[in-house]
């Protein structure tokens, strides 16, 4: 996985404009006679350039993340069909260093977006994913330099169900959920379970990690017209 540059790749995010991006800006004009720095919107709708959203789901060891780690992430890129994932593998467990590889894989691809979504993630997936972050010395994403949906917020608000859980707005807006279950064999065999059991079941929780992104990204779409983003930070 590439190591991309923290903080200087978004075209769209002015905390994150490379001094080119920023040079480029300033040499041109809009209807309104101002640069592209001053008027970043005539800009960004005249060279066609938009947010890029990812929709991230983690699967994790534990509720609480000094004590859990990251067992699978997944990214939909919102704008085509890619998924971007990692999972943990036997070298990571034999390696002593935990979830430390995929952590970087997942901070390396979250300065992909200008955008992240995901479900229930301002209470879970985005703190857990900055506490392990933080754990490894590596660059989160400072206060603003990424933006931040999360659907179960949208659908609190938008709609009114008798839970805003993942499945349950599935369940409303499309008639069914893809959501598969994992039993408790598959998580206790991924972290107890020899060698051979951890490997088998590891990809048991990424096929649900992966189904799971699908679905989030698919609630989101489908909520998207009845909310105006907004700037929020991770
Ligand atoms: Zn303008």
């Amino acid at each position: 996985m590439p190591q991309l540059e923290p903080y200087r790749y978004s075209r769209i995010n002015p905390l994150r404009w490379s001094e080119k991006e920023i040079e480029t800006r300033q040499g041109w004009t809009c209807p309104h006679r101002h640069n592209g720095v001053q008027h970043p919107r005539c800009y960004n709708d005249a060279h066609g350039i938009v947010e890029r959203k990812g929709f991230l789901d983690l699967e994790t060891s534990n509720l609480s993340a000094d004590f859990g780690t990251i067992l699978t992430w997944c990214f939909k890129d919102l704008g085509s069909d890619t998924l971007w994932y990692d999972f943990l593998t036997d070298a990571d467990v034999r390696s002593g260093d935990a979830d430390k590889r995929i952590v970087s894989t997942l901070v390396d691809t979250l300065w992909q977006f200008d955008r992240i979504v995901g479900h229930y993630s301002t209470y879970f997936d985005v703190p857990f994913m900055r506490t392990r972050v933080l754990h490894w010395k590596l660059p989160f994403p400072q206060y603003g330099m990424l933006w931040h949906s999360d659907v179960w917020m949208m659908a609190r608000k938008k709609l009114k169900l008798h839970s805003n859980r993942q499945d349950s707005v599935a369940e409303s807006l499309h008639g069914d959920h893809l959501k598969t279950r994992l039993s408790p064999d598959v998580w206790n065999q991924v972290l107890f379970g020899s060698a051979s059991q951890r490997q088998a079941n590891i990809k048991e929780v990424l096929h649900h990690n992966e189904q799971d992104v699908l679905e989030g990204a698919r609630n989101y779409e489908t909520l998207l017209p009845y909310v105006r983003e907004t700037r929020t930070s991770i």
